[in-house]
């Protein structure tokens, strides 16, 4: 159904018929032989935005995080991340599955940084008796927060500092981005390896990349190659979320304004609480959130969520759509 309002994450966006254009209309050919020209043309300019010599396209945000930690870490190693992080607590627990690498987790301040004294803490002194500690792992945004440049300079010195590589769990970085009115290699340059995906805010239908140096990229490959992420004529996807990176990071900045604008009217609603709303995500408690669910449900609303619920806006979202949100919401409580 298409009248369906879709609030349970922004990896729901779909192609636009522009888009859909320019994926009919791509360049392809067989990347696992390096020769898919709009992968080609995807990977370099990832690469060029976030001022790295090199990046891989992959299927998903979960792959490249793993790419991520395997190329980091050897078996028997560590990564420090938050403890709600998604790549240690969304993601099957791939790095320890298929990496034998031991995550150390700590839990997230309120603003999502991770506090730098309890990091120290955490990184095992090398002894034999421990796993040895080489990848610390921040994300941005995390649950829509971002984190300052201030804080990730700070952290990317204390990564040196104590000789660990630094990866930033970008999936959603363009939302920081734009936020932060910057550009992406202000962000990037204090990382060794960023992923992003751009099948979520973006618009893309499928694929994450990873960056970094080409001798980290390089090693990226070899396990893309290894988990079946080598995939034949990917430009057809590579080149909408070219499209993507053209035409769609700018209006992540409505999806951020429309979200301010549903919490300042939910939070009229006096049985509400908003939790945090922060770019374009949206937690709020309510009193039997199973039936506010179903009730949303019965009305073509979608949002996701136990206890806290959780309130995404993204690109196939509009301003009609959200007032629609705010009556349905507010006929709950007055039914
Ligand atoms: C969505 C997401 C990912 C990756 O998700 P995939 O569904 O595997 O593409 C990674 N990290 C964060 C923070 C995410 O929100």
């Amino acid at each position: 159904m298409n009248n369906i309002i879709d609030l349970r994450s922004d990896t729901v966006t779909k192609p636009s018929k522009k888009m859909r254009q320019i994926i009919k209309n791509a360049n392809v050919g067989d990347d696992v032989y390096g020769e898919d020209p709009s992968v080609i043309e995807l990977e370099k300019k990832i690469a060029s935005m976030a001022n790295k010599e090199a990046a891989v396209f992959l299927p998903s945000g979960t792959q490249s995080n793993l790419l991520a930690l395997l190329s980091h870490c050897q078996r028997g190693d560590e990564y420090i991340c938050g403890q709600d992080a998604h790549l240690y607590k969304y993601e099957a627990g791939g790095g320890a599955v298929l990496g034998s690498i031991q995550p150390q987790p700590i839990e997230f301040e309120k603003d999502a940084t991770l506090d730098l004294e309890k990091v120290k803490k955490k990184i095992k002194p090398i002894d034999n008796h421990y796993a040895r500690t080489k990848l610390f792992c921040l994300e941005n945004t995390h649950n829509g927060k971002v984190l300052s440049l201030d804080y990730i300079k700070k952290a990317s010195k204390f990564a040196k500092e104590n000789n660990l590589s630094f990866h930033l769990d970008g999936a959603r970085v363009f939302n920081a981005v734009v936020a932060l009115d910057i550009k992406l290699e202000d962000i990037t340059k204090y990382f060794d390896s960023i992923s992003i995906c751009l099948s979520k805010g973006l618009g893309a239908p499928v694929g994450s990349v990873l960056t970094g140096s080409k001798e980290f990229i390089n090693e990226a490959r070899h396990y893309r190659k290894m988990l079946g992420g080598g995939l034949r004529q990917s430009g057809l996807l590579a080149a909408a979320a070219t499209y993507a990176l053209d035409n769609n990071i700018e209006d992540l900045k409505k999806d951020h304004e429309l979200a301010k604008y549903l919490t300042k009217k939910l939070k009229k609603i006096n049985q509400i609480k908003i939790v945090s709303n922060d770019t374009n995500m949206l937690f709020i408690e309510v009193e039997d959130s199973k039936k506010v669910i179903e009730y949303l449900e019965e009305n073509g609303i979608l949002i996701s969520g136990y206890g806290q619920l959780r309130i995404v806006i993204h690109r196939d979202i509009s301003k009609k759509d959200v007032k629609k949100v705010i009556e349905v919401f507010k006929s709950y409580y007055t039914k």
